[in-house]
This record gives C-alpha cells, structure tokens and sequence, in this order.
C-alpha cells in the first residue's frame, strides 16, 4: 500500500494520505462508503498519472453512493485538478493548501484555505517559525485557476441539466 487510509464512522470523517501511484485499488477504498464524507487529503504528496486514473475511476465508481468534500487539497491535488478536468469527478472541494514561505527565516508553511479565496489573497499571516509576515508561496493566478473552471464546469453543467 502506498496510500493510507483512516476512516472514523462515526464523524463520517476520513483522511488519506502517502503516494497515489495505481498500486492500491481506491475503488476499494471507498466502495463501504455513502452520503457525504469528508476526506482530508493533505497528506497526499505524489500523484502519478496511473494514480490518477485509479483516483478517477473511484470517483466514477462512487458517483451516486457517495460525495466526497475534500479538504486540504494539498499541492499535488491542485496540480491534478488545474490540469485534469476528470480529477475532480463528483467531489466537492472545501479547501486547499496554500504554501507560504517567510522572506525573513526562509521557513515554509501551508496554510489551509476555504473555497472561494478571494484573489488577490488579502490575509497577512504570521510565520509560525520566526514570527515574521509571510507571504503565499505561488502564482495565485495559476494556483486557483483550475480549482474555479472545476467550479464554474460543474454550475455550467447544472445548468445545462436544468434548463427546458
Ligand atoms: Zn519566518
């Protein structure tokens, strides 16, 4: 298993976590699960393209039993989702993780942010290492790009669905 998978029934809360290389079958994963469940994905950090694919089939697979709100995209999961319109699936994207690096001590952090940010991002934050301000650590522009067209596709489509 390069993934990590913990499942608390009774929040409806689960987290995972470690590489998302293909190699476990996440169809698998979620196959108990229903409704909606949160999922904290911060501990994601490779994706490979067989990982995707193996991520995109489990959405696909779980489409209609569950809906999976993600929280704490990390960095990896937003690259996916800015170049993959597939990644997202039916999931729901609570927030991501913003990283920051502090100009004074060089320190970074990720910062979790609830969707929609707000561009450009106007929240100063402390350096958790030196006290200095910091500052996001990305394109802000590119970073969230593919976070709000994975957005506005899916109103698109509700509308679509909606109309006469
Ligand atoms: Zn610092």
């Amino acid at each position: 298993m390069a993934i990590t998978w913990e499942y608390d029934k009774a929040t409806r809360r689960g987290a995972l976590s470690g590489t998302l290389d293909g190699d476990d079958d996440l169809g698998l994963v979620f196959a108990d699960l229903s409704g909606d469940v949160v999922v904290d994905i911060h501990g994601i950090t490779r994706i490979t393209s067989a990982g995707a694919r193996s991520w995109t089939a489990a959405m696909r697979c779980i489409e209609g039993n569950a809906t999976l709100v993600l929280e704490r995209c990390s960095v990896a999961v937003v690259c996916h989702l800015a170049i993959n319109p597939l990644f997202r699936g039916s999931a729901v994207i609570r927030s991501v993780e913003v990283p920051h690096r502090c100009p004074s001590c060089d320190g970074a952090e990720d910062v979790e942010m609830v969707l929609p940010v707000p561009l450009p991002i106007p929240s100063v934050r402390t350096c958790g290492f030196c006290g200095a301000q910091t500052a996001p650590d990305v394109d802000e522009t590119s970073y969230f790009e593919g976070l709000t067209s994975s957005q506005e596709a899916s109103r698109t489509r509700d509308q679509t669905a909606g109309a006469p």
